[in-house]
């Protein structure tokens, strides 16, 4: 049976909203006794002044009003976002794991110890010979690459000037070869959505610095030819760059580095644990073939005389990020993978896979190519997929991912992930029926039973107010 959801609405005056703690009681506080110079000192402060219940229930209410991958199904294409167990919480949540990032490198060894395992199950699960744990997201992963690439070209007096990528690749590709310095020759996906060796071929030189590949591609499909491509791309001196944020489809079955890729980022924040969906922070790990490891950014980790320390790299790109990278998050990386072992990372992949080939086969709305790895891009054909997505969460599912990638109109990108049972996909398929049946008046302004209902996407994205003072002064 189809579900009608209907999320929380604490206040009908004033359209659904809770409100803010400072509107519930707000006091002022005395700064007298504070012991602050007095130049620091505020005259008045006002705090809200709540009680625990008063606070507990709150928040307990704002969740009520949001939705995430712990109300129900998530399929987002191209984020993988997976449930993430509780114990890698609570293993970033122990009192070691405060250490402070100042300290001497001898007096953390068992910090050091965990980050460089760490860096080992990367380098092994991606079949790499060198990680650096910097980079603090997929796309700061990518920049880094990036560099590392360019400064391999120039250790060589080498310079190149593009970067290939093909049109069905995130836009943070694009922007990292840009940001690198590099011109970006777009490569035309092939009929059936995958690399064109003819259209590759025409588009590689001696000016080719780098060809960033996802594989599986953000249709799903796997690269078939990806042997051939690596030779092609290697042939006039080029580096193959490797997305990681589809790693969820190979873990503990492929391994980039077998495949011919020289440099890769990992998205450990999709692939292995840590929540991801308020938008950070996450963790974008670079793994490189030995040849690349002397550019790895500084400081970086090694074991020394029966213990650990901190080195630059011979010729380091520098410092990327401060410290060692987002540490709790990385933590959670390293737990994650310690508990599942070789054969949960496999079986984790396995379903993944199943799940998307599951759910696609159970739709109305066509699924143009396939088979498919992690997920498909299902087509919304004559509606619009962005009014698709709006009323799915009428039906308690969080709608995919949309109008991306364009080779498929009203594009509708759904990766269910391995954490769905067959109850939840069949949950999910419903919830794409039901809309795939209903007439564009009632799906143009939906969500009808959310507590926001449709906002202005452009305005919000353009007109930024990212506290409630501004929201509240319309600053
Ligand atoms: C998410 C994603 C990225 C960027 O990763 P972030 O961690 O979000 O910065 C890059 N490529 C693909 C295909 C992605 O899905």
């Amino acid at each position: 049976m189809t579900l009608e959801y209907t999320q929380a609405r604490w206040n009908s005056d004033d359209e659904g909203y809770e409100p803010h703690l400072a509107e519930k009681n707000e006091t002022s506080v005395d700064t007298d006794d504070v012991p602050l110079p007095d130049g620091l000192k505020r005259d008045e402060l006002t705090l809200p002044e709540l009680s625990e219940p008063e606070l507990a229930r709150h928040y307990t209410r704002l969740s009520q009003m949001n939705y995430g991958v712990e109300s129900g199904p998530y399929p987002l294409g191209s984020c993988t976002m997976k449930y993430n167990p509780k114990f890698t919480e609570d293993v970033a949540a122990h009192p070691a794991a405060g250490v402070h990032p100042d300290r001497s490198p001898e007096s953390v060894q068992g910090t050091l110890e965990l980050l460089a395992r760490l860096e080992n199950q990367l380098a092994r699960i991606g079949g790499m010979d060198a990680v650096t744990l910097q980079p603090p997201a997929g796309a700061a992963g990518e920049f880094v690459g990036i560099l590392i690439a360019k400064a391999y070209h120039e250790s060589r007096d080498d310079e190149r000037t593009e970067v290939v990528i093909p049109d069905a690749a995130h836009g943070t590709n694009f922007a990292s070869a840009a940001m690198g310095g590099y011109d970006v020759v777009e490569l035309p996906s092939g009929d059936d959505g995958r690399v064109n060796i003819d259209a590759l071929e025409a588009a590689l030189s001696k000016e080719t610095a780098a060809l960033m590949l996802t594989n599986p591609n953000t249709l799903g499909l796997f690269e078939r030819d990806i042997e051939e491509i690596a030779e092609m791309v290697h042939e006039v001196g080029g580096l193959l760059y490797y997305d990681g944020a589809n790693l969820n489809a190979l873990l503990g079955r492929a391994r980039p580095g077998d495949m011919g890729f020289d440099v890769m980022h990992y998205n450990v924040h999709k692939t292995f644990a840590t929540p991801h969906g308020g938008g950070g922070p996450g963790a974008g790990p670079v793994g490189v073939s030995e040849e690349l490891a002397e550019f790895l950014p500084s400081p970086h980790v090694r074991a020394s005389d029966g213990g650990y320390e901190l080195f630059e790299p011979e010729r380091s790109i520098g410092k990327v990020h401060g410290f060692m990278g987002n540490w709790l998050v990385l933590i959670k990386a390293y737990a994650y993978i310690a508990r599942l072992g070789d054969e949960g990372l496999a079986d984790a992949s396995a379903k993944a896979v199943l799940n998307a080939n599951y759910l696609a086969s159970q739709i109305e709305y066509e699924v143009p190519y396939g088979p498919f790895h992690h997920e498909f891009v299902a087509s919304a054909g004559e509606q619009d997929a962005a009014d698709v997505a709006k009323r799915m969460l009428d039906y308690g599912v969080h709608p995919p991912t949309t109008k991306w990638p364009e080779l498929v109109g009203e594009a509708l990108m759904t990766e269910p992930t391995e954490i769905e049972n067959r109850r939840s996909l069949d949950q999910l398929a419903e919830a794409f029926d039901a809309v795939a049946s209903e007439e564009r008046e009632t799906i143009e302004t939906a969500p009808e039973r959310t507590t926001a209902k449709r906002i202005d996407q452009t305005e919000a994205a353009r007109n930024l107010r990212l506290s409630w003072q501004s929201f509240d002064d319309g600053s």
